[in-house]
């Protein structure tokens, strides 16, 4: 690998000092540590980069002659060099796949469901939603052992913060993933969290509602998932928009609808009604001779998404009532009634019988 190459993978300035190098190195390596990613192909190659560049900047000169004490340095040779640590690589990987699933990086994403009644659809609106969140350990900051526990070696890379792996001539160190890097352990787990890093807090959160939002929409809120233990970055909080059940209002796409019981008579006489709408209450005239069934459409009453594009309608549909639990004297006006209707009082009805007659001759 070239020095320039090395260098842009570590994001490194030309010349680094010692320390610089090491401390570039340890973050990038710990970073795409193939036990904290494990079974993720890019971060193996990261990983992978990372320490050659490391091995590359660390001793320059020696990099190519260490793997051919003889021989001079060639691109060739460096690549040879390179490839032996193949091994070691493969040695690195297979034992952080080995321990399985726990590993696995859960998702950090929440999912949460949020009701909302139409009313609240007709404009953009503000609910609360209550989430348990896991944060980060206040208490130990996410590192999972009791602040001012006794301090003792780790025991994964005994103290030294990195972890050497050899095979033949070729020789790694990587940082040490069970420390951070940093060699140190406590036996005793912190109280707060138990040695999680993280605790379950619960949270209520502001969810911006846009006006129509539909059944189903999905609302991202960005860093209101799960805390990461050790890196305290989080996920997002997904949030679901519920119908909430309408005691009348029934909805399609930004229409809304609902059935209007009316009395024979009224719908015969014509009437004028009051009806509900999302935002109060309107007048509605239902003219005389108005069949059961016939929807009213009143413009704008609907819902509303942002812009006032495909505002929608309120459309009524009348059902007319048939009278039950006559008394005597409607009994006998409605028998006087049918007495003097004419064919022309229900055309309808006249058309259907003398269909009916003509079926029959
Ligand atoms: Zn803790
Ligand atoms: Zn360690």
């Amino acid at each position: 690998m070239k020095v320039t190459d090395a260098l842009k993978i570590l994001g490194l300035e030309k010349n680094p000092s010692g320390s610089q190098l090491k401390s570039a190195y340890k973050k990038l390596a710990l970073e795409f540590h193939p036990d904290r990613n494990p079974g993720d192909p890019e971060a193996e190659r990261r990983f992978k980069q990372i320490v050659i560049a490391h091995e590359t900047l660390k001793n320059p000169k020696r990099s190519a002659d260490r793997a051919t004490p003889r021989g001079r340095k060639s691109a060739r040779q460096r690549g040879e060099y390179e490839e032996k640590w193949e091994d070691i690589f493969s040695h690195i990987f297979r034992s952080a796949r080995e321990p399985e699933d726990e590993k696995k990086p859960k998702s950090r994403d929440l999912h949460a469901q949020i009701e909302v009644t139409l009313e609240e659809l007709t404009r953009d609106s503000e609910k609360e939603v209550s989430v348990s969140r896991r944060v980060r350990c206040a208490s130990c900051e996410g590192n999972g052992a009791e602040p001012g526990a006794r301090v003792g070696a780790c025991p994964a890379c005994k103290g030294a913060g990195e972890v050497r792996y050899k095979q033949g001539l070729a020789e790694l160190w990587v940082p040490c993933s069970a420390c951070d890097g940093s060699g140190e352990h406590t036996g005793e787990a912190c109280r707060v969290c138990g040695g999680e890093g993280v605790t379950s807090r619960r949270e209520s959160l502001k969810v911006a509602i846009p006006a129509a939002a539909k059944e189903g929409a999905q609302i991202k809120l960005k860093g209101k998932g799960d805390e990461d233990a050790r890196t305290g970055e989080a996920g997002d909080l997904i949030v679901t928009v519920r119908a909430a059940p309408h005691p009348i209002f029934s909805r399609d796409d930004n229409d809304i609808l609902f059935d209007l019981p009316v009395s024979f008579s009224q719908a015969a006489l014509g009437h004028e009604a009051t009806v509900p709408t999302l935002r109060g209450t309107r007048r509605l005239k239902i003219p005389a001779g108005t069949q059961s069934g016939r929807v009213f459409r009143l413009q704008g009453e609907g819902l509303s998404p942002a812009g006032g594009r495909n505002t929608g309608d309120l459309l009524i549909r009348v059902l007319i009532e048939t009278p039950t639990k006559l008394s005597e004297r409607q009994r006998e006006m409605l028998a006087e009634f049918q007495e003097i209707s004419s064919p022309s009082t229900h055309p309808r009805r006249r058309r259907f019988l003398d269909k009916m007659k003509s079926l029959l001759e």
